[in-house]
């Protein structure tokens, strides 16, 4: 599959599936180190896009009205911190998929605008134990893979891995954003639950386009 339309809904579809297999996982990550919503709120956020997706009576004419599909029902229906922050991603991304089809470059520029909209919202750094430290890797590893020739796949295969590692990454770390900075310390020793499902996201669009 090329990264079109039908592979945006496919993309938001297989999401909504892997949340839901992952909800207690990620449920579990949010109440060691936050407050045990982030699994519940991503899945009603997700089944809610599943029902949108469902009314659709004709194909979206460009990746992008998908993702804003998917912006505005997760910025209602997530709630939390991540709902907002998930929601401003996928309106950003919107902008930079103003197309029928992602060339390599657009799923960079898609990619990109992601991350600026989370770091706009939530004024995270890298290193602050948030899902910032998913995204900014796979940023990074879907820019060298776009230069150095890859299609839009395997761009995608790039960035899902990096994300993954970037989730594990943010074990050791010390949240200072969130609701996890309350705990400090504590917060050590625990993989960051917005940085899971970043990675679950990124993993089913890898997934679904390859
Ligand atoms: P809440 O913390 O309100 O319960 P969720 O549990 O749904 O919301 O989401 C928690 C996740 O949101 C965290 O694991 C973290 O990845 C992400 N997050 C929280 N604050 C920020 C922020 N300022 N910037 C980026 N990501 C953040
Ligand atoms: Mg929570």
């Amino acid at each position: 599959m090329t990264a079109d339309v039908r592979w945006a809904i496919a993309w938001m579809r297989d999401t909504a599936a892997k949340i839901a297999e992952h909800k207690a996982e990620l449920t579990t990550l949010d109440r060691e180190i936050g407050d045990g919503d982030h699994g519940e709120n991503l899945n009603r956020g997700f089944t809610a896009l599943l029902a949108k997706l469902d009314e659709l009576t004709s194909e979206p004419a460009t990746v992008g009205e998908v993702f804003k599909l998917a912006a505005t029902t997760l910025m209602s229906t997530v709630g939390g911190a991540s709902g907002p922050l998930y929601g401003t991603a996928f309106l950003r991304a919107a902008k930079a998929a103003d197309t029928p089809e992602l060339t390599p470059a657009d799923v960079v520029a898609v990619i990109e605008s992601a991350l600026g909209g989370l770091v706009l919202r939530g004024k995270a750094a890298v290193g602050e134990k948030t899902m910032i430290d998913a995204w900014t890797p796979a940023l990074e590893a879907a820019k060298a893979a776009e230069a150095a020739g890859s299609d839009a796949g395997e761009v995608l295969r790039a960035a899902a891995d990096a994300a993954a590692q970037g989730a594990l990454d943010t074990i050791p770390l010390k949240a200072t954003k969130g609701r996890a900075s309350y705990l400090g310390d504590r917060s050590m020793g625990h993989k960051d639950p917005g940085a899971a499902s970043t990675a679950l996201i990124l993993e089913s669009a890898a997934h679904t386009v390859n």
